[in-house]
């Protein structure tokens, strides 16, 4: 009479609610604990998943194989071809092990959703009993509502009703224990499952060695690299990050993002450990830490804003008029945006940044984006799209909230006729344009305040020598035509 616990995108001992709540489970049954993950190829091709972050999974799960070894608890794995395949398929191996009882943390975006209510059924119909938790957020969607009873729009009071909610109930920041050895003898009955091979990448989401090692070097596997990264960022730079985190060469943000999603980090092991730093307050005391706190916040707000309007995950705006929005569909604009030879600086070291980290740092994220969907008005969920497929870090209901922020569709967007002058930018977040010779080779050797916009201020012969392009639009001029598409828009 198993225990199974299913993991998903929840890849650790640490903090994971359902696992501990398998664990807790077996204990007193003195049942055997069994984990499971399943890999559908399909399911990675429908959400765009980077192979940078279908590898980071993998690699993630050899290191949990490795430890739940340890704990005498077996790691099964296998691939699905087909996501529709899995809840049926879950209900059969939970069958094929005797376990009556199955965990497993709660995934919000739309088809995952639907897959959890079909396997509530089926497990209601095979006397299986299921318990999906909640645990990707640090406070549960549906928690938190307006005077009037609404989901929030605008996360400014959503964040002040997040903090209250925290401060009124400090048990959900309560980190649930580990699990320790299994409380059944995993060893003797289901010795098979304790050497299953970690599955291989999808052909199409497989990286070359070189990335490979790349990507390594640059996230090690883990949770263990993750809780230290997290000690380490709090210690070194957690107090100056208010002043630093938008200086796009400072390297003063976490880069925790890539541990987020792969769910070797819980957002709530996270505030806690911040909120112990920041001498256990949530409203005071170090700005640093508080407005960390609340960037890993707006991670929650995006997942409650996805839960509450569901069609946010289907191609929709925010609001049905930003549907008439006229976009463009350029495809070299488009190629030059994705290659980083746009002509503008800053644009082209960010869009070269994420093609070597697979990671752009979040101020050029924002700059991007506008640019896109402003400067070039090509429609954003291209860009959305092309962030998916090259970010370690993908996250669909953050993806979506920063481009639904940048192209000025999304709930609490920057407002349309606020549109970011890509070079101004630069000049105000990578002032000594550090970031822009790191990433653009071309400009290395252009002096001073024309890096920023070599074309028009005097070094033209040394960009044109290197191969830079030329700006590809001018931004006063796509400025206006994108504040005329907005309006008319708007109007009808
Ligand atoms: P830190 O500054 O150290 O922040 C800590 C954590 O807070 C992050 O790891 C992240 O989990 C969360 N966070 C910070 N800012 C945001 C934000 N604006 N929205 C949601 N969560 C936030 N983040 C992703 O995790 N996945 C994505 O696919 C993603 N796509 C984005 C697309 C666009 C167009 C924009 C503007 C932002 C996007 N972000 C995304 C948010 C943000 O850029 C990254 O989370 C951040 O840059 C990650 O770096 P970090 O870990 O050093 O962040």
């Amino acid at each position: 009479n198993a225990v199974v616990h299913w993991f998903k995108r929840d890849l650790r001992l640490h903090d994971n609610r359902a696992l501990h709540l398998a664990y807790q489970t077996a204990r007193e049954n003195q049942n055997p604990l069994i984990a499971l993950y399943i890999q559908s190829p399909q399911d990675l091709a429908a959400h765009i998943t980077s192979p940078a972050q279908v590898d980071l999974s993998l690699r993630t799960l050899r290191q949990l194989q490795r430890d739940l070894g340890e704990l005498d608890i077996p790691l099964y794995m296998e691939t699905q071809e087909t996501r529709k395949a899995i809840p049926r398929r879950v209900v059969e191996l939970c069958q094929q092990w005797g376990a009556k009882h199955l965990y497993a943390n709660i995934e919000y975006e739309v088809d995952e959703l639907r897959r959890e209510a079909k396997l509530v059924r089926l497990c209601a119909e095979n006397d299986i009993h299921f318990a999906p938790s909640h645990d990707t957020c640090v406070v549960t969607p549906g928690l938190l509502a307006s005077q009037q009873g609404r989901q929030y729009a605008v996360f400014t009071w959503w964040f002040r009703s997040w903090l209250a909610f925290l401060k009124e109930n400090p048990d959900y920041l309560e980190v649930s224990e580990e699990p320790g050895s299994n409380p059944g003898d995993a060893r003797g009955q289901f010795a098979n499952l304790f050497n299953c091979a970690v599955p291989e990448a999808p052909r199409n989401k497989q990286l070359s060695d070189e990335e490979k090692s790349r990507f390594e070097k640059l996230y090690p596997t883990g949770e263990h690299e993750a809780l230290q990264r997290l000690e380490k960022f709090l210690e070194e730079k957690g107090r100056g990050y208010e002043a630093g985190r938008n200086i796009v060469a400072k390297e003063q943000t976490s880069v925790l993002s890539p541990y987020f999603a792969s769910g070797a980090l819980s957002a709530r092991t996270a505030v806690a450990t911040a909120k112990r730093v920041n001498k256990n307050h949530l409203d005071r005391y170090d700005q640093g830490y508080m407005t960390w706190i609340s960037e890993v916040a707006w991670r929650d707000f995006y997942k409650h804003v996805l839960v509450h309007w569901p069609f946010m995950g289907m191609n929709k705006c925010f609001k049905p008029e930003h549907t008439d929005i006229e976009w463009e569909y350029d495809e070299e604009q488009f190629q030059a945006w994705c290659d980083g030879k746009t002509g503008f600086p800053l644009v082209d070291a960010a869009m070269r940044q994420m093609r070597h980290m697979a990671w752009m740092h979040n101020r050029t994220r924002m700059v991007v984006s506008s640019f896109l969907s402003k400067d070039l008005l090509l429609d954003w969920r291209r860009g959305e799209q092309y962030f998916m497929a090259n970010l370690i870090d993908g996250d669909f209901a953050s993806n979506h909230g920063g481009w639904g922020f940048g192209s000025s569709t999304g709930v609490d967007p920057q407002p349309y006729f606020r549109i970011f002058n890509p070079i101004r930018q630069s000049e105000r977040f990578d002032p000594d344009g550090q970031y822009i010779r790191r990433w653009v080779p071309e400009l290395r050797s252009v002096q001073g305040n024309a890096i920023h916009d070599p074309y028009d201020r005097g070094a033209a012969a040394t960009a044109e020598k290197h191969g830079y392009p030329r700006p590809i639009v001018q931004h006063a001029a796509s400025r206006d035509r994108a504040l005329e598409r907005f309006k008319r828009a708007l109007k009808k």
